[in-house]
């Protein structure tokens, strides 16, 4: 399959009337970043920061941070990297820094922490601007974004940070900032949050559980974790009505992006840039290739009026037999 989908690697992600969507990567371990370049992504939508954290028995210095960083913003240069801050807590721990909770998921995870832990975050930002010197291809972004009050506290660090550098001499730049919406309460604040922020991007994982109350690895409760719920569905068509209302691009990172049909849905909907692992890559981008805009605006309006992600799924299932 994937030797035959070789031969579009090299062709842009466009439908076949030319509307243009960027594929991009999630990455963490040098492995994503090996096949992700074989796969000619366009950029990195998430580099998940926790992985080399979590493959370490301490925290990693400023230094060890830089160079991964580096190693990482080098092997994609001069395509932009989106490096998330450390994401821990929830179903993502280090064994070198316990959180015992009742209800993870609801608890101290993603932002949360680091905002605690200000050293945690302004050494992740310096190792991030540092290695960012002369290719100057780093993107920031924020996860579990719930309140104005944490993006504006994490600019300020971000601006911290990028003051002392400058005072100790290394010639930074101002990376584009971003957060992640993944958590309800942000897709209602879609549009504040865009005004202070550069990119947005969509965590659908999180924002599916968060949505449906139904915890992302439990398997009793995994045939009601649907990412094509109405509910769902009408979430990622807001965040991006109002992203794009403040002129500010819009990114999806989850996993749904990687799903040929939910990508043609995703690209009906105005999504800018689709990030996903580097082996759904190549099968997004056929099926975007033969598709006009026009029918992926029909498959998606025909979804928006079904009522359950029953039907959702048996309707696209439907038009991918028709297709062939
Ligand atoms: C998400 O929640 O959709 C996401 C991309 O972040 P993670 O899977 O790392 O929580
Ligand atoms: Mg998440």
């Amino acid at each position: 399959l994937v030797a035959g989908l070789q031969s579009i690697k090299n062709l842009p992600c466009e439908t076949s009337d030319h509307h243009r969507v960027a594929l991009w990567v999630n990455t963490g371990l040098l492995a994503d970043t090996m096949l992700s370049i074989e796969r000619g992504a366009e950029g990195v939508g998430l580099y998940r920061t926790e992985v080399p954290f979590m493959l370490r028995d301490r925290f990693p210095s400023e230094e060890e941070q830089r160079l991964v960083y580096r190693e990482q913003l080098e092997a994609f240069a001069p395509h932009p990297v989106t490096m998330r801050t450390l994401d821990v807590g929830g179903d993502k721990s280090l064994p070198y820094f316990p959180i015992e909770e009742e209800n993870p998921f609801l608890g101290w995870r993603g932002i949360r922490v680091t905002l605690d832990h200000p050293e945690i975050f302004l050494g992740q930002v310096r190792a991030m601007l540092k290695a960012s010197v002369g290719l100057d291809n780093l993107r920031i972004m924020l996860p579990m974004i719930t309140n104005i009050a944490e993006v504006e506290i994490a600019q300020m660090l971000i601006h911290r940070a990028y003051d002392e550098l400058l005072e100790e001499g290394y010639d930074v730049q101002m990376p584009p900032l971003g957060v992640m919406i993944e958590v309800p309460a942000a897709v209602y604040q879609a549009k504040e949050l865009a005004a202070r922020v550069d990119f947005i991007s969509v965590g659908s994982n999180d924002l599916t559980q968060y949505l449906l109350a139904v915890d992302r690895n439990n398997p009793r409760v995994a045939d009601l974790y649907h990412s094509l719920h109405p509910a769902v569905l009408r979430a990622l068509r807001k965040i991006v009505k109002d992203a794009h209302s403040q002129g500010v691009p819009v990114s999806i990172c989850g996993e749904l992006a990687g799903e040929p049909a939910a990508a043609l849905l995703l690209v009906a909907m105005g999504y800018d840039v689709l990030s996903m692992n580097a082996t759904n890559l190549l099968k997004v981008k056929s099926v975007v290739r033969a598709v006009t805009l026009e029918q992926a605006e029909t498959l998606l309006a025909e979804v928006m009026s079904l009522p359950d992600a029953e039907s959702i799924n048996r309707c696209l299932e439907a038009a991918f037999r028709h297709a062939g």
